[in-house]
């Protein structure tokens, strides 16, 4: 566990000011006051301070308390991904500051009514990453759902194909996925696949890898969003794609596949339950963040599973995160953005791009920082501060108070320890002075 750089002297109520936003915040009007409009030292809360106040508030309240829920899930898994990922970016992510000149920044949207950090570094792994992962996937969502309008206002049809082959418990998931993404490339390149796609029409494709694991190991697969320019006969595409497909897994000296599993063509627009569940755009991007169906779990279940104490799920989680490493979770086919019109982002742009309607609103004291990361409470605490906004209650502050006192139980050897040695410092330094 880090220790505070500086320990906390014996009273909780010494912290240093909590904010900063009477020293620096140009868009706060009140400088005196803090996000909760109250004066913002730690020494000044007390047990006064008003309660949380639940009725009356309608279904804003509900609803945003219910986001902000999921969204200290969201860093309660991030802080189990770095516990098993350690030598990895993620472990950074929203944890450290980029700017060491100042601290760390809440800023706060008045029309979406959320809290959020800035001037933290961000790792932008969709893989590793839940909170990364979260705006990633967003990102990536709104971009397939750009290009599918786009290419249906030209006329054009799109299709999911869905592309796995046999496996069984104890494969290894790097060979399973590197033999799959060599039965692919077979796939694209051979002459008569090529012809046959030609003549359909088809202008491109985009291809995601997902993953979930069940009692038959791990069951990578690959969507693959086609784009035609005309109707196709899915049952005739399908006969032909799952018999191609079955000769380029043996070529790659992959396990067959069974015409039955090894492909399946879906109408993009009619999609079966699998996809209208999610709706086209999500089941392409999402699919290692959602829950996952028929006794098959999901990298990011496998985490919560972990978080939960469950160890063989961490190891299968890490096994995955190596699988993955270096991976792009959508590929498009060349030129098909362009010819959708949908711009390039990179997953480390999505990552680090904030609101833009969000007004810098108090600065955190670095102490107070370190407090938050110690007892994992980063969600919590935007969570404390958008609830705050709508009943004006003390949550935030109370919080915060919290967690300085369990500081000072729990730490309070050290803290004695280090106020000792401070002491016999100041005197030894004392007698030599007057030596
Ligand atoms: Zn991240």
């Amino acid at each position: 566990m880090t220790i505070l750089a500086q320990p906390c002297p014996k009273n909780a109520a010494y912290i240093a000011p909590y904010t900063k936003s009477n020293i620096s915040s140009s868009n706060n009007t009140n400088p005196s006051k803090n996000i909760t409009g109250r004066a913002s030292a730690l020494g000044k809360i007390t047990k006064s301070a008003s309660k949380p106040v639940f009725k009356g508030l309608g279904d804003d309240f509900v609803i945003l308390r219910s986001k902000a829920c999921l969204r200290v899930k969201r860093f309660l898994l991030q802080d189990e991904a770095c516990r098993l990922l350690p030598a990895e970016r993620v472990n950074n992510c929203l944890k450290n500051r980029i700017s060491k000149e100042k601290g760390v920044v809440v800023k706060y949207n008045k029309v979406t009514k959320t809290a959020s950090y800035s001037n933290l570094q961000t790792c932008g792994s969709v893989w590793n990453c839940p909170v990364c992962a979260a705006k990633i996937s967003e990102q990536r969502r709104s971009e397939l759902k750009k290009g599918i309008a786009q290419h249906r206002k030209n006329g054009g049809y799109v299709y999911l194909l869905t592309l796995t082959n046999s496996h069984h418990f104890g494969d290894n998931l790097e060979q399973l996925m590197a033999g799959q993404k060599k039965a692919l490339k077979y796939l694209w390149s051979d002459r008569k696949t090529k012809e046959h796609f030609a003549e359909l029409g088809k202008v491109g494709h985009i291809t995601a890898n997902e993953v979930t694991h069940g009692k038959n190991g791990w069951h990578p697969h690959m969507h693959i969003l086609l784009f035609f320019d005309a109707a196709v006969d899915i049952k005739a595409l399908q006969k032909f794609i799952a018999e191609y497909w079955q000769h380029c897994c043996k070529k790659a000296k992959l396990k067959e596949p069974s015409l039955e599993h090894g492909c399946d063509i879906t109408d993009g627009k009619f999609a079966d339950r699998y996809v209208s569940k999610w709706g086209l755009e999500e089941e392409m991007t999402k699919g290692h963040i959602k829950k996952g169906r028929e006794g098959g779990n999901t990298p990011f279940d496998l985490l919560r599973l972990s978080e939960a104490g469950c160890e063989r799920s961490g190891r299968l989680f890490q096994q995955y995160a190596a699988a993955y490493k270096g991976k792009r979770q959508l590929s498009w086919s060349s030129g098909l953005k362009k010819l959708l019109l949908v711009e390039e982002v990179t997953d480390k742009e999505a990552a680090e791009s904030e609101d833009e309607d969000s007004i810098e609103e108090q600065e955190l004291a670095l102490e107070i920082w370190r407090l938050i990361l110690i007892y994992k409470k980063r969600g919590e605490v935007l969570k404390a501060i958008e609830l705050d906004r709508l009943d004006n209650a003390n949550r935030f502050d109370m919080l915060i108070e919290d967690l300085a006192q369990r500081y000072v139980i729990e730490y309070q050897d050290k803290i004695m320890r280090d106020a000792d040695m401070i002491s016999s410092r100041a005197e030894y330094l004392e007698q030599v002075e007057m030596s």
